[in-house]
């Protein structure tokens, strides 16, 4: 399997977000890639410029970062060509790997408003190598920018930052640095095309945590009322968990609960509801070890949110 680092400039709405075509808010116009083979070593690069027809003029925050123009972009092909330029030169056993969540969800976008989404199945396993580098060399929920990584590695800065070719150069350059197992233990998944039903569910064990994406659901009520999403089971034994708190949220996306398994502790269940772009929605979970203070801490939390509930309650009789 081939690693293919890749990395896009887009360009969006000159004249402000309420001018901006909905359906894609940024526009693609340019595509870097290196491909690494399965031992990292770099085999080759792929380099195209995109002729924007969406939005013709560049917007100044565009500008500002990478220092294209019009005249310059036209020369580029139009995004259909050039997209299939891309996906042949992939080959057909590869994973993508970017630096941030962005460029995959990005890409499927731009896929799909021109109808070209079956190109790319979806939900897309990948590779975030800013994630990647968090985990082998800080922590895990630290995110930093490319250039950081490159200077905290040491590594040679040859080119320019933010043109796509010169990212996808160093984010490869950062990859080869990661562990294969940091780097298979660590996958990520894009869900822009979420699972639709029951058996496209994904369920995915990581080391120390468990990963749960829902089918879709008319309203965040059903979502949060079936017993596949609301369920925690024990990361270690995989033993169905007894329910120490039940499932609470401060808002309507995110909702936490704790569980207790008797041989290997506490755990923390986490649900974020996303909505899809058909107003359909679907669940996120994660379930993971947690010490008993932590525990304590979500249960005070908890409580927090029902005083203040109770005295809102309260101020309006
Ligand atoms: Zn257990």
């Amino acid at each position: 399997m081939d690693y293919i680092v890749f990395d896009l400039e887009w360009n969006q709405c000159p004249y402000g977000k309420e001018q901006e075509n909905e359906r894609l808010p940024f526009e693609i116009i340019e595509i870097g890639a290196i491909k690494l083979n399965e031992q990292k070593e770099r085999i080759d690069e792929f380099h195209q410029i995109i002729h924007p027809v969406v939005y013709r003029k560049i917007h100044f925050r565009t500008r500002e970062i990478i220092g294209v123009d019009m005249a310059e972009l036209d020369k580029g092909e139009y995004f259909q060509q050039a997209v299939c330029n891309f996906l042949r030169w992939c080959g057909d056993d590869y994973a993508f790997c970017t630096w941030g969540t962005l460029d995959v969800m990005e890409l499927q976008r731009n896929l799909k408003y021109y109808g070209l989404l079956a190109f790319i199945q979806g939900p897309v396993y990948y590779y975030d190598v800013q994630k990647l580098f968090a985990v082998q060399y800080e922590t895990r929920h630290e995110r930093r920018s490319l250039e950081y990584a490159v200077d905290y590695l040491g590594l040679e800065k040859a080119g320019e930052f933010h043109l796509a070719l010169e990212d996808a150069r160093y984010t490869a350059m950062v990859l080869q640095t990661i562990q294969d197992d940091c780097i298979h233990g660590n996958c990520s998944i894009d869900c822009y095309q979420n699972p639709k039903l029951k058996e496209d569910e994904i369920h995915i064990l990581y080391e120390d945590y468990e990963k749960y994406v829902s089918r879709e659901f008319n309203t965040k009520e059903e979502a949060m009322h079936d017993r596949e999403v609301t369920s925690m089971h024990c990361v270690l034994c995989r033993k169905n968990a007894k329910r120490k708190l039940k499932w609470f949220s401060n808002n309507a996306k995110l909702h936490f609960a704790v569980a207790y398994c008797p041989r290997h502790g506490y755990l923390k269940g986490k649900i974020r509801i996303k909505k899809t772009e058909d107003d359909k929605f679907f669940a996120i979970k994660t379930v993971k070890l947690i010490s008993e203070e932590e525990a304590l801490f979500i249960r005070d939390k908890q409580s927090a949110i029902r005083r203040k509930r109770q005295r809102k309650r309260h101020e309006k009789m």
